[in-house]
């Protein structure tokens, strides 16, 4: 299927690795030109020149912390300089560390509102009103399976990307007339660096997961690449798990 969004541009955070990076290479063999964004400079460099040899697609690449307001709104404006536009947003970061209530101490959710979702809210103003005067748009976070069953570990995850969730729904009601989506990705349990750094043995989760493995992060890059095609216009405000079948619930 051709996903109509050739010569597009869009910018991605988290970009150098896992689910963020694997959105960009699929999004980049759509031949998208796209930026990547991540602090690890020697790393996100080397992840745009592994792109740069997978694709025929432009691949740019500024390092930048998306917890620090005036990096955000200058790296939007470096990535919009390069590219000459920023068509598709996909907001994307590390997860916050894990704890629970009795834990985890009131600066730590500070820190985690700024990562999971200060960083997106920073990012929409920077980007939406161009899409919007633009007529075309496309703004895909990447969350967690956790807003709809939070996982008893990590409440500073919970906390922030439902406030962040809540804060996407209504802004894709406010620009859904002028052609900009604004969606999410859940992801369940896949295999990045994320779950290694909170699991010792990830590869056992696997027996939690009705389809008994865990998510493939190019699976994932896929769909993502699909929520910014031209297909998907009437696909707004909505929230995607893609968990192998591991929530409960109906919604
Ligand atoms: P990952 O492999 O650890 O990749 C995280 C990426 O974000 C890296 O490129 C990292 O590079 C970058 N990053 C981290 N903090 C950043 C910051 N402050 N500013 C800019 N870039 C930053 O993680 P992942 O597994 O792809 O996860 C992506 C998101 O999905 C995370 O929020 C994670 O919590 C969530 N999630 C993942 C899973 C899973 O099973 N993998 C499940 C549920 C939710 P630098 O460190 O160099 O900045």
């Amino acid at each position: 299927m051709d996903l109509g969004i050739q010569g597009r541009c869009a910018l991605i955070t988290g970009a150098s690795s896992g689910l963020g990076l694997a959105t960009a290479t699929a999004l980049a063999r759509e031949g998208v030109v796209v930026t990547l964004v991540a602090r690890d400079s020697d790393r996100l460099q080397s992840a745009a020149g592994e792109l740069r040899s997978q694709s025929t697609a432009n691949v740019h690449a500024f390092a930048a912390d998306v917890t620090d307001e005036v990096s955000v709104r200058k790296v939007v404006q470096q990535a919009r300089e390069a590219m000459g536009s920023i068509d598709i947003l996909i907001a994307n970061a590390g997860g916050p560390p894990p704890g629970t209530f009795a834990s985890t101490p009131l600066d730590a959710y500070g820190n985690a509102l700024r990562l999971n979702l200060l960083s997106t809210v920073t990012m929409c103003q920077e980007t939406v009103p161009h899409m919007q005067r633009n007529k075309w748009g496309r703004v895909l976070a990447i969350t967690s399976a956790s807003v709809r069953e939070p996982i008893a570990s990590l409440i500073l995850s919970n906390t922030a990307r439902a406030g962040l969730t809540g804060f996407l729904k209504t802004l894709a009601r406010e620009v859904a007339g002028d052609g900009v989506t604004v969606n999410s990705l859940q992801p369940g349990l896949h295999s990045t660096a994320r779950l290694t750094a909170l699991y010792d043995d990830p590869s056992r989760l696997s027996a939690t997961i009705p389809t008994g493995t865990l998510g493939d992060p190019d699976d994932f890059g896929r769909v993502g690449a699909f929520m910014c095609s031209v297909h998907t216009q009437f696909i707004t405000g909505a929230a995607l798990p893609l968990d192998g079948g591991a929530l409960h619930g109906l919604q």
